[in-house]
């Protein structure tokens, strides 16, 4: 696959203390920035502006009102992105910020200026930094505004960029028959062919702090991906090495084809 989309979840680049891994920040760029060397074009969809948000403001929990969490959201999204911008500029490359609400989606004439805009990034192999655009999304206008998680996001942005592969980086190696957190028997599966009714009976709660998807996400995601016959990686991004051996054909984590 040529041009992939890779999705980071809040776990991946916080510390569970709530504060920012820019050990992991740094590693995320280093590895995209040498796939970007490779010929590889990257889509980047990174949650964690919130969890960045907080942490700048000194914060330990997310406030009450949905306009003080947009406030903090629009903090955090500036900090990621400045935090990356940096990170990028070190390994040579330019990123640019593509925040997206629901509505660019549904209305064509919105979702073709924004799937230009990616096209021309990817034309100039920058890497486009995707979240959604939380000043817009209000939650009560959920089904208007809200794609509500970055898991649909990622495969939204798969579908408007044809791209052929989603990577989706969790706190978990891959989708398991039972919660692997709350149960030591879980099995892995390698591959999963299809997203049946009892495949997602099978995702339970999310345990990850600050992460707001959950597997249920991930798997309406998959279900995206393989309605457009592309296939998503789900597996650890603990070691953000584990991106060259995917992309070498290496069998990591689940495989939804
Ligand atoms: P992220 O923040 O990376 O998006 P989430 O915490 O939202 O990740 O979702 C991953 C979590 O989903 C795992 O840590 C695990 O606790 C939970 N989970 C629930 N059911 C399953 C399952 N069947 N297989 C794997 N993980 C599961």
């Amino acid at each position: 696959s040529k041009r992939i989309v890779i999705k980071v979840g809040t776990s991946t680049i916080m510390y569970p203390n709530g504060a920012i891994n820019l050990q992991q920040m740094e590693k995320l760029s280093f590895v995209l920035s040498d796939l970007l060397n490779q010929g590889k074009e990257i889509i980047l969809v990174s949650s964690g502006a919130i969890g960045v948000g907080l942490s700048r403001m000194n914060l330990t929990k997310r406030p009450a009102t949905i306009p003080e969490q947009q406030a903090i959201a629009s903090i955090g999204q500036t900090e990621l992105m400045s935090l990356y911008s940096k990170f990028f500029y070190h390994y040579g490359h330019q990123i640019g910020q593509v925040l997206l609400t629901k509505d660019v989606t549904d209305f064509p004439v919105s979702r073709r200026n924004t799937v230009n805009t990616f096209e021309q990034l990817l034309v100039k192999n920058v890497i486009p930094i995707v979240n959604e655009n939380d000043t817009v999304s209000v939650e009560e206008l959920d089904h208007l505004t809200r794609f509500g998680d970055n898991d649909t996001l990622s495969a939204i942005v798969l579908e408007l960029t044809e791209a052929d592969l989603l990577i989706m980086l969790s706190d978990i190696d891959g989708f398991y028959d039972k919660n692997p957190m709350k149960h030591d028997d879980a099995k892995r599966f390698d591959v999963v062919s299809e997203v049946t009714e009892d495949i997602l009976a099978l995702a339970q709660d999310a345990t990850s702090k600050f992460g707001t998807g959950g597997m249920i996400t991930k798997l309406n995601a998959a279900q995206i991906v393989l309605e457009a016959d592309k296939r998503m990686v789900l597996a650890n991004g603990s070691d953000l090495t584990i991106l060259f051996r995917i992309l070498n054909g290496e069998a990591e984590g689940t495989l939804f084809s």
